[in-house]
């Protein structure tokens, strides 16, 4: 009897795949998943594989910190086996919820951090970690996947390992290890990778600098030689242009990751392929052997 109903929860799933969105939740028996924001859509769509529906909370395009969120959303949370966000008031409104529900993952209890920065995707070896932890979480809300998650988070993992063997030696041998970005969103791949990020706004792109620390920037971006200043695709770079020309450099682009916009997902960008993107940015605006 049991074994019937397993089969038959499987057809269903299979259904589900195949229209698609899958439908609601009780019309689908695989794992549901909601996320904040995107690189953990990726890594949960990566470990959960065909028995996770996964659901961005941030739209694509949209700038993730200080996401409100709408009732329905609050709902799907609410209703979800799991739930992945990053804490340390990255986006209070998802926390105020997420911290109440039992299947609700803070990816930054599980890592190493640097005080009051929650940019933790941006370093691959801590989303390793991050993979790992997520790996666990499913195989906690579904047994029956357990081996299924492992394997995904190892492959996933793997990628992971060697991306970082990559900017570790397309990082080594620069002219300069100083970077300027628009906001301090690259703490963390600094810290691995041995550079200094110098940062127009805060850990939050909202908190815009004073026109005295655009100056102060100014100067430290002509005495070190720096070529480039860093804008974003998800934050308006009228600042971090204003600082390029007064300093009397180019702009150039590093994306954290906090969203993909619509072009880049048509164009089937991914985690990997805008962190080698943001190798090959590094390395001519530090002019890396
Ligand atoms: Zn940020």
């Amino acid at each position: 009897m049991a074994r019937v109903f397993v089969v038959a929860l499987v057809a269903v799933s299979l259904l589900g795949s195949a229209c698609g969105d899958g439908g609601r939740r009780g019309e689908d028996a695989r794992l549901s998943v909601v996320v904040s924001f995107y690189p953990l859509f990726e890594v949960a769509h990566a470990v959960g594989g065909e028995r996770a529906r996964v659901e961005n909370l941030t739209p694509a395009g949209a700038e993730p910190h200080d996401l409100e969120l709408e009732p329905d959303q609050v709902d799907d949370l609410e209703d979800a086996d799991a739930v992945l966000y990053v804490g340390g008031g990255f986006q209070p409104a998802v926390e105020d919820v997420a911290e109440r529900l039992e299947g609700a993952i803070d990816v930054l209890r599980g890592v190493e951090l640097i005080e009051g920065d929650p940019h933790v995707w941006l370093d691959p070896v801590r989303f390793s970690a991050i993979t790992g932890e997520v790996a666990e979480a499913f195989a906690k809300a579904d047994p029956d996947g357990d081996d299924a998650y492992r394997a995904n988070a190892a492959d996933y993992i793997e990628r992971l390992s060697e991306l970082d063997g990559e900017l570790r030696s397309g990082l080594q041998g620069c002219a300069r290890r100083r970077f300027v970005t628009s906001h301090a969103a690259f703490g963390y791949l600094a810290d691995r990778y041995g550079l200094t990020q110098e940062a127009i706004a805060g850990v939050s792109p909202e908190s815009e600098p004073d026109p005295k620390r655009l100056a102060e920037l100014a100067d430290t971006v002509r005495a070190d030689g720096t070529t480039t200043v860093f804008t974003e695709t998800l934050v308006s770079p009228r600042v971090a242009e204003t600082l390029a020309r007064e300093a009397g450099v180019r702009t150039d682009v590093l994306n954290p990751i906090e969203g993909l916009t619509p072009e880049e997902q048509r164009a089937g960008e991914n985690y990997f392929s805008v962190m080698r993107k943001n190798l090959a940015a590094l390395r001519q605006a530090l002019e890396c052997a």
